[in-house]
């Protein structure tokens, strides 16, 4: 493609900018994105899609692509929670999460997909620098946001990597409406470097006595022989130690957002009808088996376990 048919597809396709970029390291970031069109309504908890044309280079060291020609002209979209930065650079709480007209998103590099299909937006992504354009789809949606939480409930957010995203954005709704149950977001990693928000969610606990941080680090040398998960921190009574009381079915709601393996969504089989967990072990049948149910969106079933799976 010519400098010119690139010139002219980014005209056409883009519809935003970036505002701003963090990196916490080379492979993961916080990207503001401040769209053209006025910010869509839209609840903590959602999401939207952004988007990059395959004519973007890719980030050196990542799988590699063999695009078809037809396919080069062609933009690529992808789902995105909505983060939020919590605390402003006055050190408070930021009065309104896209009142400066950006939204915040925060995303991994997938090098490489383990599939035969390479990752196709995030070595694009990792390219992009402060002022460059790109598409981000105007609708915000998604059914995974705080609308079941009633006063004095317990919140436990459950995540792994990016997964805190959407928990980001609802824990600042919860802190600035003045939620007075416990809350608690726990966040499973491979190192403590990635987690980009870890001292702001340790301030935050020093302003929010109600309100708990816990980072699982898998493959710190202070943890790798003692690996804690997600699933590991519920079983053995931790999650409720740290919450400070029960788990309790009734007064509780919990989250989970990232890896399908961590959240383990209970597959039914089309014949029988009966549902199976899957392999290994997911929080959904830990969960289950303390008296929690899971939401069922294509029943309309809301039940008191909410995810995001996102991939
Ligand atoms: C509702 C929703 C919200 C999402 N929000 C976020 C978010 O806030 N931050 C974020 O980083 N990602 C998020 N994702 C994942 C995102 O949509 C993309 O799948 C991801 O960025 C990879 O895109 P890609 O084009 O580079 O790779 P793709 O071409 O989409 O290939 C992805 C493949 O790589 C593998 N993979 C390995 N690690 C990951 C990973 N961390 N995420 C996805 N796939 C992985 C999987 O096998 C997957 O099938 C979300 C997904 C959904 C469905």
């Amino acid at each position: 493609m010519t400098p010119e048919q690139i010139a002219d597809l980014r005209r056409q396709r883009y519809n935003a900018t970036v505002a701003g970029i963090r990196l916490a390291n080379s492979d993961l970031m916080c990207l503001r994105v401040q769209p053209d069109f006025p910010m869509p309504a839209h609840k903590p908890g959602q999401y939207t899609s952004l988007g990059l044309g395959n004519w973007e280079p890719r980030l050196a060291g990542c799988q590699e692509e063999h695009l078809k020609p037809e396919e080069e002209a062609k933009l690529t979209r992808r789902a995105y929670s909505i983060s939020c930065p919590l605390l402003g650079e006055d050190g408070q709480l930021v009065p309104d999460a896209s009142r400066n007209g950006w939204l915040e998103f925060y995303i991994v590099l997938v090098r490489d997909s383990g599939k035969e299909k390479p990752p196709a937006l995030t070595p694009r992504l990792f390219n992009l620098r402060e002022g460059d354009r790109l598409n981000m789809v105007e609708k915000i949606t998604g059914h995974f946001t705080l609308d079941p939480v009633k006063p004095g409930d317990a919140v436990v957010f459950l995540s792994t990597g990016t997964g805190e995203a959407p928990h980001n954005y609802m824990l600042w709704d919860l802190l600035r409406r003045g939620h007075d149950g416990p809350i608690l977001s726990a966040c499973c990693v491979r190192y403590k470097k990635d987690l980009a928000y870890l001292a702001i969610h340790e301030e935050l606990m020093k302003r929010y006595p109600h309100y708990k941080y816990l980072s699982l680090t898998t493959r710190e040398a202070d943890t790798v022989q003692h690996k804690v998960y997600i699933q590991d921190l519920i079983s053995s009574g931790q999650l409720a130690e740290r919450l400070g009381r029960p788990l309790d079915p009734k007064t509780t709601h919990v989250y989970l957002c990232g890896n399908p393996k961590m959240i383990g969504v209970p597959i039914k089989d089309k014949e029988t009808g009966q549902r199976h967990y899957p392999q290994p072990l997911g929080v959904i049948e830990i969960l289950e088996k303390l008296g929690f149910q899971v939401d069922n969106p294509t029943v309309k079933l809301h039940g008191n376990v909410h995810f995001e799976e996102y991939w």
